[in-house]
């Protein structure tokens, strides 16, 4: 076989739900990666318990008031101790890694994404808000700076794994599959009680509480609707949903003569996250296997958008395009935050990111100065009619 070079990993986000499993993957193959930048938000007990761990180059945290804690946790070891947004991408723009895994929640993430791609570094990209806010342009930079983005959420990954050897076939469409979240086949009466206890319980993943709210509303996989347009260069009508609660099949791609390819395998995020940390190479792992025989019943429907109609407003916004999409999800990020804390019920999520929509001013080809205008004003607006 082969010899490779470890390749060196930066884990944007490595206390959250992605960045946790992609410290495992690592550890799990200390012969292929090392981990050379860990970040945290505000979680330092974590954080320095990972660098403790995998002796990172350089760990960041994100709140400046814990950066006394990490630096006099870390004062025996020669790792590198930053905080605050800026050192964020201060360390995305340095030449210490190979290959940025962008697990950051939310548009936090944006900025370190593109300083990465800017810095000509492979991004393994879990952060799908990054290409929802701006993907125009974050994937022109990516092919001007000779970048690949190797998507890391499991519908995109199975894409793209469906897509390996078929470089001179065309699209016809592309199948994203959705479990349908806590509340599939409920209807308004009863989702207008839900609370964030009852939301944030996935039945087949285990996830941070953003996206577990956002699978609950299905605008998880609106926002994936959009991230695939991106990616795989996509017209709104070659993108199709269908629930299949299962999550056996984690996408598939129609092309031009009919035939269907279809990825397949447990509900495991370890599993794209190696994908693309070790692209184009496949990792062997001792994961459990797929058995047939015990998943006798795939099935498949529409999704019920009159009631989940966030998944409507992010069609609507995938159709219109400019900065729509942006403002949808600054939208729906402070949505999201004031369900999280009670302040808001679950149907109201919807409510707000709509009212947003239709106030913001419609820019048809956003720079990248209108899309961070266009974020910040649709937060104001959200937080004004919450009253937060
Ligand atoms: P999470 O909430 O568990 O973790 C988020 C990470 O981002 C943490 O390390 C946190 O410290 C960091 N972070 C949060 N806010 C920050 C800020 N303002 N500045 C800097 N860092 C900040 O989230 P997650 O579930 O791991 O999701 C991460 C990303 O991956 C999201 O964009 C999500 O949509 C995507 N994703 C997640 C899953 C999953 O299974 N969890 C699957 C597909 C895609
Ligand atoms: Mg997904």
């Amino acid at each position: 076989e082969e010899q490779r070079i470890k390749k060196r990993i930066a884990i944007f986000g490595s206390t959250g739900s992605i960045g946790r499993q992609a410290l495992e993957v690592i550890q799990s193959h200390p012969d292929l990666f090392t981990a050379e930048v860990l970040t945290a938000f505000s979680n330092d007990a974590l954080l320095i318990e990972q660098a403790l761990a995998v002796n990172p180059n350089i760990v960041v945290i994100g709140d400046p008031a814990k950066y006394g804690a990490v630096k006099d946790a870390l004062a025996e070891t020669d790792i590198k101790v930053f905080a605050g947004d800026e050192a964020l991408e201060e360390v995305a723009a340095m030449d210490v890694y190979d290959l940025m895994l962008a697990a950051i929640v939310g548009f936090a993430g944006f900025k370190p994404t593109i300083k990465a791609i800017e810095n000509g570094k492979a991004i393994g990209l879990a952060n799908k808000e990054t290409l929802v806010v701006a993907g125009d342009i974050v994937m022109n930079m990516a092919v001007e700076n000779r970048v690949p983005i190797i998507p890391v959420d499991s519908e995109h990954s199975a894409i793209f794994q469906c897509l390996i050897g078929e470089v001179r076939n065309k699209i016809e469409k592309v199948y994203l599959t959705a479990s349908g979240g806590p509340f599939i086949g409920r209807k308004p009466n009863y989702l207008v009680n839900v609370k964030r206890e009852h939301a944030l319980q996935h039945p087949n993943w285990e996830m941070g509480a953003k996206i577990s709210i956002d699978s609950a509303t299905l605008m998880n996989k609106g926002l994936e609707m959009i991230e695939a347009k991106w990616l795989f260069n996509l017209e709104p009508d070659q993108i199709d949903v269908l629930i299949h609660p299962q999550s056996a099949i984690h996408s598939m791609v129609q092309f031009e003569d009919g035939s269907v390819k279809a990825q397949i395998g447990l509900p495991d995020m370890r599993l794209p996250i190696q994908y693309a940390m070790g692209f184009p190479y496949r990792i062997k792992n001792d994961h459990p296997r797929f058995d047939f025989k015990r998943m006798n019943n795939l099935s498949f429907e529409e999704p019920d958008t009159k009631t989940f109609r966030n998944l409507a407003l992010a069609i609507e916004a995938l159709e219109k395009g400019g900065n729509l999409p942006c403002v949808m999800n600054a939208a729906n990020e402070i949505a999201v935050y004031a369900f999280l804390r009670n302040r808001i019920g679950f149907l109201e999520m919807t409510d707000v990111i709509e009212k947003v929509m239709s106030q913001v001013a419609f820019i048809q080809k956003p720079s990248l100065a209108d899309y961070f205008d266009s974020d910040a004003e649709a937060r104001t607006l959200a937080a004004d009619i919450i009253k937060l």
